[in-house]
């Protein structure tokens, strides 16, 4: 997969380079080109920004060196979906994330200020999206967040593909509790279960308790979700277990 990321502030997104990103492109399964929109400014300020036609307050970054940062990353092989961060587009999540891990070649808009000159935006962009119903100073932070979560979802990238598929929302369902040596903490010894060996209980221990996390946290995804009969057992036990009584 390619990524390439347009900004005005590329040592912002130079920190991806560990952790994830870094792997990703040691093991060739990722190459990403950061582009400084600045380089295709005009002028001997090197600016990108102007003030907002009908006057108000707040810059708008100009159309000019956005067109032709656009030419150059259409020029320099396949065309890729170009992606402008922005709180107004479709709410990001992992169906989105599974999608993109699907494309070729992304190009993500980072903006600033008020945000893209919209002529831009009509012309070059293929989809909007957001990070959520709030508003950050710039994209490179949204786009931080969909590398990451797109990336952990291309095969090779994690060192355990398991992980990924246990993952909250890969089955549809949040993730089950984790615990870890020692067995013992001050107040709490980790479920007798899962020190048991017994593979099958502990596979079924954790359906439960993922099904009473999804009930409990998230009722929106789980009422979206036809149970089998098996899963509708286990959630009424989890529910009995906690003392809540059973789904009406
Ligand atoms: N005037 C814009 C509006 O209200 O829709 C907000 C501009 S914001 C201050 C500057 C930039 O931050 C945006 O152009 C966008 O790239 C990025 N941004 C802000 N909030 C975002 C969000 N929730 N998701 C993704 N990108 C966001």
């Amino acid at each position: 997969m390619r990524i390439d990321i347009v900004t005005i502030f590329p040592e912002y997104v130079e920190p991806l380079r560990h952790a994830l990103l870094g792997k990703a492109l040691e093991q060739g399964i990722l190459s990403v080109g950061v582009h400084d929109l600045r380089a295709w400014a005009q002028d001997a300020h090197k600016s990108v920004d102007d003030t907002p036609c009908g006057g108000g307050p707040g810059m708008v970054m100009q159309y000019e060196p956005l067109a032709r940062t656009a030419a150059a990353i259409n020029a320099d092989g396949d065309k890729p979906l170009h992606i402008y961060l922005s709180p107004q587009g479709t709410t990001f999540n992992h169906e989105l994330a599974a999608e993109l891990a699907r494309k070729p070649r992304i190009a993500l808009w980072c903006g600033r200020y008020e945000g893209l000159d919209q002529r831009f935006i009509v012309e070059h962009i293929d989809a909007e999206i957001s990070i959520g119903d709030f508003v950050l100073s710039g994209g490179e932070i949204a786009a931080a967040i969909i590398i990451d979560a797109v990336l952990r979802l291309i095969p090779g990238v994690l060192g355990d593909a398991a992980s990924v598929a246990e993952d909250s929302f890969h089955h549809k369902l949040l993730d089950h509790p984790h615990y870890t040596r020692p067995e013992n903490t001050a107040k709490i010894r980790a479920p007798e279960i899962l020190l048991s060996g017994n593979h099958a209980l502990i596979a079924r221990w954790r359906l439960k308790q993922a099904l009473g996390r999804t009930f409990l946290h998230r009722p929106d995804i789980l009422n979206q979700l036809e149970l089998s009969d098996a899963q509708q057992k286990l959630l009424n036990e989890f529910l009995t277990e906690q003392h809540l009584g059973e789904p009406s």
